[in-house]
């Protein structure tokens, strides 16, 4: 007996749609991006419990024409594509003309239009897959789609949903962020019969940050700066958390591919890695990139609701990202290193250190200099303290050292292999993980003047360190097991050069010499990076007139 029959076109119609339509967010997406496609100026998005019961979108865009309005509502109609070549080259956000057929096989819908050019406007409604027939109405210039009882006809779906609420807050956080990318828009919200927030159209895209991130946590954004865009052909703008600013999970990473809100993993990994030495492990920066590509390198159809596409020069772009935020927050990293910490040498009658004063003295001639900082003295083994005429620093020497070193095995591992041989060479013997996780990087670690050979059944041993380090013990075991615990994410070359900076590096609880001291501050601020280790803990902490005056409550 046969077993195969044709689906009827009602059942088909909502297997489409439940491709589509998930849940209210995706109704107001569809809307509001046929809305933007329209050209409005305005858009109004006004919900009833969560978009569960009412959603409705009006905007003042180029309406539909009466004669086209029937057809709008039907599947596979649109007016923004003609013929399979054109798929190459869209600009509008909408395409597929499967959004308000999507919708109305879930819901029902009306639609009330009216052209510029039309004295009076045409309504109609649609349900299921039957649409009716289009009814002269008055209307201003624009749309207006309301859609009610969202899943009514598809028990199932309604039961996924969450509270109303929680739809609620999933709308407003993809409206907001949404109109990052069209500040020329006035957008608002309204819920049960109150406005819940309007972002008018504004010149100013720190507006529109602020109401997405957070006042305080915008302020904070640093705009990027597209200098490292130049392998792509086309644009990179944005803003990026600056480091110290980040949150725990990469909700608010968002991302802009030629207008359209994306998820991309890709990317994702691109801005991590651009971040690699600035962010805290498991935590993550914030912010929103611009990408805008000419469209024939973007495949958006890959994704029914087109929230991933498809990139034709991945890794340019993947670079390009990565590079502009490196260079993006390397720039304010100098910037704020330079307008902190002009260091100089100690004054031998402050100095806490009297023994190491005619070290110094021929430096503090030339040196001396009112806003110069002071190193003073070491604190429980582990930090520096210096001071300038208006604040106090406290330096962690391990985060100090460990950034020299980085940005030294990085330099070096760019140019050639600077390591020093071992006179003994250091026998190691590993456990299996750890023999495992250096037989995959033995080649990176050279690369950064590391040089181990393997010396028998899982016992190495260490010939040559990298230059600068060689009297002190390589610590290789507590390396390999860093290693392995590292998030995967990172780069492996940045990952191994960061613990192998970590691990031949002075540690706390070292006793240092006042000429130590300052050496490690001079050098820390001629790093290209100062403020932060490899691994993104700060390696200085500055007490400005303002937080001491907190502390003694004058403020
Ligand atoms: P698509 O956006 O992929 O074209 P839709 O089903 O979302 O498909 O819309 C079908 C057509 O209806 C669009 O191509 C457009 O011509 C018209 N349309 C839909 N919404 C609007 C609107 N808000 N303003 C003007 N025209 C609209
Ligand atoms: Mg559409």
């Amino acid at each position: 007996m046969s077993a195969i029959r044709e689906l009827d076109p009602v059942t088909i119609g909502q297997i489409a749609a439940g491709e589509v339509i998930e849940r209210p967010a995706s109704v107001v997406k569809e809307l509001v991006e046929n809305s933007i496609d329209a050209g409005a100026r305005r858009i109004t998005v006004t919900l009833e419990r969560g978009g569960l019961d009412l959603i409705e979108v009006a905007d003042d865009g180029v309406g539909i024409a009466s004669v086209d309005l029937q057809l709008a509502a039907r599947r596979h109609t649109t007016s923004k594509l003609r013929a399979a070549e054109e798929l190459e080259s869209i600009a509008t956000l909408g395409f597929r003309g499967e959004g308000l057929a999507s919708i109305a096989a879930a819901a029902q819908i009306e639609i009330v239009s009216r052209q510029a050019t039309e004295s009076l406007g045409a309504r109609v409604r649609a349900h299921a897959e039957n649409v009716g027939t289009a009814e002269p109405a008055a209307s201003p210039v624009g749309t207006v789609v309301r859609v009610a009882a969202l899943f009514e006809n598809v028990p199932v779906r309604r039961e996924y949903l969450r509270s109303q609420s929680a739809e609620f807050n999933r709308i407003s956080s993809w409206l907001s962020s949404f109109a990052l990318a069209y500040p020329q828009c006035t957008f608002v919200l309204r819920h049960d019969g109150k406005s819940v927030w309007t972002m008018p159209a504004a010149e100013d895209e720190r507006e529109r940050l602020a109401m997405v991130f957070g006042r305080k946590a915008a302020q904070s954004l640093l705009r990027l700066d597209g200098q490292g865009a130049s392998t792509i052909d086309g644009r990179l703008r944005g803003f990026v958390s600056a480091p110290g600013f980040d949150r725990p999970d990469r909700r608010m990473q968002l991302l802009f591919v030629n207008g359209r809100l994306l998820r991309s993993a890709v990317l994702a990994g691109a801005w991590t890695s651009g971040y690699t030495t600035f962010a805290m492990a498991g935590r993550h920066p914030y912010g929103v990139i611009f990408l805008d590509l000419s469209p024939d390198q973007v495949d958006p159809n890959v994704h029914p609701t087109k929230s991933d596409v498809r990139l034709r020069y991945v890794n340019q772009v993947f670079d390009a990202v990565r590079r502009t935020i490196a260079a993006t927050l390397n720039d304010d990293a100098g910037q704020r290193m330079r307008a902190q910490t002009t260091v100089g040498s100690a004054d031998p009658e402050i100095s806490f250190a009297p023994g190491q004063a005619a070290l110094f003295e021929s430096a503090t001639e030339e040196k001396r200099d009112e806003r110069s900082l002071r190193v003073l003295m070491q604190v429980d083994r582990t930090y520096i303290l210096a001071g300038d005429e208006s604040a106090l620093l406290l330096v962690d020497q391990h985060a100090a050292h460990e950034r020299i070193a980085y940005e030294s095995i990085v330099a070096a591992a760019r140019t050639r292999p600077s390591s020093e041989p071992l006179l003994v060479p250091q026998i190691v013997e590993l456990d299996a993980e750890q023999s495992a996780v250096l037989d995959r990087t033995i080649g990176l670690l050279r690369e950064g003047g590391l040089e181990i050979e393997p010396f028998g059944e899982r016992t190495y041993r260490i010939v040559a360190t990298p230059f600068g380090y060689g009297a002190k013990t390589f610590d290789l075991t507590g390396f390999l097991d860093d290693l392995s615990d590292e998030p995967k994410q990172r780069d492996v070359r940045e990952r191994v050069w960061a613990s192998l900076a970590c691990h031949s590096v002075t540690t706390a609880g070292e006793r240092l010499e006042h000429s130590e001291m300052t050496t490690l501050v001079e050098r820390l601020q001629t790093c290209e990076n100062p403020m932060h280790c490899p691994h993104g803990r700060p390696t200085m902490v500055r007490l400005g007139p303002g937080e001491v005056a907190r502390m003694f409550k004058r403020v």
